[in-house]
Parts: C-alpha cells; sequence; structure tokens
C-alpha cells in the first residue's frame, strides 16, 4: 500500500518501512565513515529501536565491532495498520548488521517487566556468554513495576507553576502556555516510571546470572539544558527522575562489584520523547537555528558516536565532577545560549521563521516515521509487513 504520515498531536500514527530502512542505513553510513573505537564487543542495548537508543545500538556494532542483543517494545505490520517506526528501524538494522556479518539479536516485549529480563538473560546466556555494556535508553509514559503496580510519568514542573512560550508546530502559532506543578504522588510515579530503579534491576539481574563481566560499563542518558526550561525539565518532575537516576549511577557503581555506570548528559533533539515536553520544542527549533547556524548541531548518531568514540572509550572516561559525560558540551557553549535567549526574548508569530528552525524541526519530526527522507518513492507501494530476521 502507499503509506502517508498521518499527525496526531505530537506523534504519527504511520510509519514509512522504505524511509525507516533509509534513516537507519544513512546512520550506519556515517558511523562507518568515522574511525573505528576499541570499545566494548558486547552489548545489550534497552530501548534500541529508537531515538538515542537505536543510535548506541549502531555505534556499538558498527564503531567498536560489537555483537548486539536489543531489546525493543514494537509492532509488526497488522492488516492494513502500518509497524510502528521502531518495528522498521530494527528489522533495517538486523538486516544490515546481518549483511556485514554482525551478531545482533532483538527481544520484542517490555523491558520492564521480569520476564523480558529472563528472556534477555537466557539469550545472553546462549549467544554471548556475558555482555561488557548495557545502555539503558528506555523512554516511556508508563511502567508496570515487578509486583504489578502501574505508574504514569507526567511532565509537569514541581513546586510552583510556570508561565512561558510555546509553539504549535502545526498552525506555527506562538502562545502562552502555563504548566501546573505535579502533586508529590505525581513526582513519585514519574521517578518510578524514569527514574534508576529499573535500570538498577536489570544490572542486579545480570549480575546474578553471571551475564555480565567484570569492567563492565553501563550507561543512561539524561538531559539538563538551560534555565529558560528548567522549571519544564530539569526542577520539573521528569528533572527529579534524572536526579534520581544520577544517584542509580553512583549507587550501581558502588554497590555492584566490576560494573561503572555512568549518566550521558545528551544534547536536546527531536524525538519521539521529546516532542511530547511543552516548551520544549519551540526551544529545539531555535537550538537547531542556532546550532546548524554555528556549524556544531549534531543529530542522535553524531552525539552516539562521539559519545563512545571520544568520551567513553579513548582512554579514560571523560565525566563532570558529578561523574556525568556531558555531550550536551555544544548546545551549552556560552556563545550559544546567549543567541538563543535573544532569540527566545524576540520570537512571534511573525518572525518565526527568522528566529526559528521550523522546517528543520518538521523534518526531523518526519524522519522519525520514515517519512521526508531523500530518495524515497512516497508514490510506491510498499509492503508493511516487514519481518524482523532474529523474531520469528
Ligand atoms: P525515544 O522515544 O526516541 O526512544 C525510546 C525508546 O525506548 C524507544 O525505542 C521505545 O520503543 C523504547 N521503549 C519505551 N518503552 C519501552 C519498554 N517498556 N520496553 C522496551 N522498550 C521501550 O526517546 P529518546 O529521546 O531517544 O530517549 C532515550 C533516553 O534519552 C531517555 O532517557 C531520554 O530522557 C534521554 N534524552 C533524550 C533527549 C532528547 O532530546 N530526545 C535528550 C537527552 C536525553
Amino acid at each position: 500500500m502507499v503509506v502517508t504520515p498521518k499527525v496526531r498531536g505530537f506523534i504519527c500514527t504511520t510509519a514509512h518501512p522504505t524511509g525507516c530502512r533509509a534513516a537507519v542505513k544513512s546512520q550506519i553510513e556515517y558511523t562507518k565513515s568515522q574511525p573505528k573505537t576499541e570499545g566494548p564487543k558486547k552489548v545489550l542495548v534497552l530501548g534500541a529501536s529508537m531515538g538515542y537508543g537505536l543510535a548506541s545500538r549502531i555505534a556499538a556494532t558498527y564503531s567498536c565491532g560489537a555483537a548486539t542483543i536489543g531489546v525493543i517494545f514494537d509492532k509488526p505490520g497488522d492488516g492494513k495498520r502500518t509497524g510502528t517506526a521502531g518495528w522498521y528501524n530494527t528489522a533495517a538494522f538486523e538486516e544490515f548488521a546481518h549483511t556485514d556479518g554482525y551478531y545482533a539479536k532483538t527481544i520484542n516485549g517490555d523491558a520492564y517487566s521480569k520476564e523480558v529480563k529472563e528472556q534477555t538473560i537466557a539469550l545472553i546466556k546462549q549467544d554471548l556468554g556475558k555482555v561488557d555494556m548495557v545502555v539503558y535508553s528506555l523512554a516511556a509514559p508508563r511502567r508496570t513495576a515487578p509486583d504489578g503496580t502501574v505508574y504514569t510519568s507526567v511532565l509537569k514542573t514541581t513546586g510552583k507553576s510556570y508561565t512561558n512560550k510555546t509553539i504549535d508546530l502545526k498552525t506555527k502559532k506562538i502562545s502562552e502556555i502555563t504548566i501546573e506543578p505535579a502533586t508529590e504522588q505525581e513526582i513519585e510515579q514519574t521517578v518510578k516510571v524514569m527514574g534508576g530503579e529499573d535500570w538498577k534491576d536489570w544490572i542486579l539481574a545480570l549480575k546474578a546470572a553471571d551475564a555480565i563481566t567484570d569492567g563492565a560499563v553501563t550507561v543512561a542518558y539524561s538531559y539538563i539544558g538551560p534555565e529558560l526550561t528548567h522549571p519544564m525539565y530539569y526542577d520539573g518532575s521528569i528533572g527529579r527522575a534524572k536526579a534520581h537516576l544520577l544517584k542509580t549511577a553512583q549507587e550501581i557503581t558502588e554497590q555492584i562489584s566490576g560494573v561503572q555506570a555512568y549518566i550521558s548528559v545528551n544534547k536536546a533533539l527531536v524525538t519521539q520523547s521529546s516532542a511530547a515536553i511543552p516548551i520544549v520544542p519551540l526551544y529545539i527549533s531555535i537550538l537547531y537555528k542556532v546550532m546548524k547556524e554555528a556549524g556544531v548541531h549534531e543529530g542522535c548518531i553524531e552525539q552516539m558516536y562521539r559519545l563512545f568514540h571520544q568520551k567513553l572509550f579513548d582512554g579514560s572516561v571523560q565525566a563532570d565532577s558529578e561523574n556525568r559525560i556531558r555531550m550536551d558540551d555544544l548546545e551549552m557553549r556560552e556563545d550559544i545560549q546567549q543567541k538563543v535567549s535573544s532569540l527566545w526574548e524576540k520570537i512571534h508569530d511573525e518572525n518565526l521563521e527568522e528566529c526559528a528552525d521550523i522546517d528543520g524541526y518538521w523534518h526531523d519530526f518526519y524522519e522519525l516515521f520514515g517519512f521526508d527522507l531523500p530518495d524515497v518513492d512516497y508514490d510506491a507501494d510498499v509492503d508493511i509487513h516487514v519481518p524482523i530476521q532474529s523474531i520469528q
């Protein structure tokens, strides 16, 4: 069938298999074009189908030559309904990796569950023996904990409400939005979903099963950003979860012998997750404009390649005083942030294109779902039933 984008709010309910394949291919080609990395050889990636997790899997495979197991939570095409972008990305990634001679297998299920942990560990034991790196890149709106309790995360401020500009990307209208503070219970739930509890559960389960090497590295992803987004992010409910993630990194390193845990603070980018956060998409559109003009813009793959090649596996790990790896170094550069904040002050409906890279935002958004890629014939019939080779 011919697949077209169907955008509802901040998600697209369709995905294009050929487009997703082209996007994965371009990330692989970028990594192949860069110098290799002396890094891990057996890598488990949790949340491997989109955004930073997918890029981490590609960097591990094509820069370090690693075997990878990816855990994803996606849907294949069903009748006339397309599969999720993460499904098509993973199908394409495995196809390329296998052709290029790399081990790559995938488990499709809820990474928060005990069953998926057991299934993944059994696969590691059977095929790889042990992993020497675990990437934790889950971004989810809810989590069912091992005792069956369902926790839901919220994207709200804490303490008091916050009013600032936001953009409706569809109508290209800027308006003011007030974000109400989360209740204590909502904050606790957000920490349960996006904090470090499940990350630590994974490392403990791997350790108990003797499925992780001595000297293994694990990394989870976080965000800090400038002050204008702090009430919404760093000091918001999600920020509380990220503070818990940082605390968990210290706990893992201290309590689980042989494992070093790090937080990588990544750059703000258009992904399925960031599109859902109020105020942030307008900030990202302005940031894209400024970083592109300064020639320092990066996407997920440039960030993750640099994380592996320069910050994690180039001799010693380059972390700040709180043991965080700062992949947001370019985003947070003083000259970049000064320009962003002056554009933020003066932006309004009439000077939007001058102050922000709205087209760049939309391009990246569509590309997440396999649309708007060069050299893909979007008028052609496409088979939406694409298998992931390792999933029968
Ligand atoms: P994303 O939405 O692109 O990817 C999240 C991945 O998690 C997807 O592959 C999704 O399928 C998977 N997933 C969700 N629930 C799952 C489950 N129950 N079981 C298995 N897989 C599941 O998000 P992203 O932006 O790449 O975020 C990844 C991490 O990076 C998050 O911790 C996020 O906070 C962090 N981060 C994102 C940004 C940004 O601007 N996008 C910046 C810094 C840090």
